[in-house]
């Protein structure tokens, strides 16, 4: 079986070239053909000796993810759906916007933590991604675009690591892959401009801002551990004071002088008066009085399965006015690729669960918190 390139961060592919024998200047040269300029077949690096291509040819592959569909929303988001093997596919979602391009990428066939208003959570965990798996959808992504445009020049200027799956579950195969998108061989992005989102794995925080610190985010969901323990189950095992003390560790490394912190907005259970001051209560009482965190309200994007609804918009503006008023700088995220599924929450690809999270969860309920005020 031949190694696939894609799997490797430069330092790997230089261990891997290397064990051919070869210079490290030939990894650095390897590459660029491979992610700067999307290269498949050795035959097309025509600065390499023959006699490398000819090796490279007999160890090692360069090979993406098929494609099993692409859906354009009428707003130009655009939508993939990989397959990953055995029954698995997962999705990622270009989102171009005046002054950037961000492509939403998958870390997992499906998530084991089960928040109770994401489709992917609902539909259980089959497999962690491989480095690959991960860095393939950005080199299609890229270098279709690319073609498509008619541009030598980057599409993509933003990665989130906000698709399918929990990335600092897949820590050992995330890091690579972030570091291939940061090194200037390969995609070149600034670390403020790649952001891990994550559900609150204190730990994987911790390491992740040694070992490669980008932007982050983290989905909080709810102000109080009661509500966040049934609508994020992972807050059982890290309550809220241990996560908000895990990102303020975090911003003592970070590209960026805040955190966002995600909020999907659910009808009824987390968008009262009282759970907006109880978020300024826990903003205030962190961060000595600095103006250390951002919020993103997220309107929820309803399916069947979640028994949930989207909260109404002046709902929705209320809440963001009371943060706001706090002196909490608080946005409302635009909802872009509705009409194609590609919207926050609702990637749901297909998974060969293995978890029975489907029968879980229907047997559970959201609690609705009753405001306090
Ligand atoms: S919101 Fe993220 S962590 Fe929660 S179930 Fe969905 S993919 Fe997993």
């Amino acid at each position: 079986m031949t190694t696939n390139l894609l799997d490797f961060d430069l330092d790997g592919l230089t261990a891997f070239c290397e064990r051919l024998g070869e210079k490290r200047f030939r990894a650095t040269q390897l590459f660029r053909w491979i992610h700067q300029r999307g290269a498949r077949d050795f035959d097309q690096m025509s600065d390499l000796a023959k006699s490398l291509r000819e090796k490279l040819k007999v160890h090692a592959r360069i090979e993406g993810l098929p494609v099993v569909s692409q859906h354009e929303s009428a707003d130009g988001t655009v939508k993939w759906l990989f397959d990953v093997g055995d029954g698995n596919a997962v999705e990622s979602v270009f989102i171009p916007e005046d002054d950037r391009g961000t492509l939403c990428v998958s870390s997992q066939a499906g998530c084991a933590v089960g928040c109770r208003f994401c489709s992917t959570g609902h539909q259980g965990f089959s497999r962690n991604l491989t480095t690959g798996e991960i860095l393939a959808q950005l080199w299609y992504a890229e270098h279709m675009l690319r073609e498509r445009f008619g541009t030598g020049e980057r599409v993509i200027s933003n990665v989130v690591m906000m698709g399918m799956g929990e990335p600092l579950q897949n820590y050992t195969a995330l890091v690579p892959a972030l570091r291939a998108m940061l090194d200037d061989h390969g995609y070149g992005l600034s670390r403020r401009r790649v952001t891990v989102s994550t559900s609150g794995v204190v730990p994987m925080m911790d390491r992740l801002a040694q070992d490669c610190p980008v932007a982050l985010a983290v989905s909080l969901h709810a102000p109080n551990d009661p509500l966040r323990d049934n609508l994020v189950p992972l807050n059982r095992k890290y309550p809220i004071e241990e996560l908000l003390q895990a990102c303020l560790r975090y911003l003592e490394h970070a590209p960026r002088d805040f955190i966002t912190f995600e909020y999907c907005m659910l009808d009824g259970v987390n968008d009262q008066a009282e759970h907006a001051r109880q978020l300024i209560e826990l903003v205030r009482s962190h961060g000595q009085g600095k103006a250390w965190c951002k919020f993103n309200l997220i309107p929820f994007n309803p399916f069947p399965a979640s028994g949930l609804l989207r909260s109404p918009s002046r709902q929705v503006t209320e809440f963001a006015k009371i943060l706001t008023d706090a002196g909490i700088v608080t946005t409302v995220r635009k909802t872009r690729g509705d009409d194609i599924d590609a919207a926050c929450g609702q990637l749901a690809g297909d998974v060969k669960d293995r978890t029975r999270a489907a029968e879980r969860m229907a047997r559970q309920r959201v609690i609705a918190l009753k405001p306090v005020a």
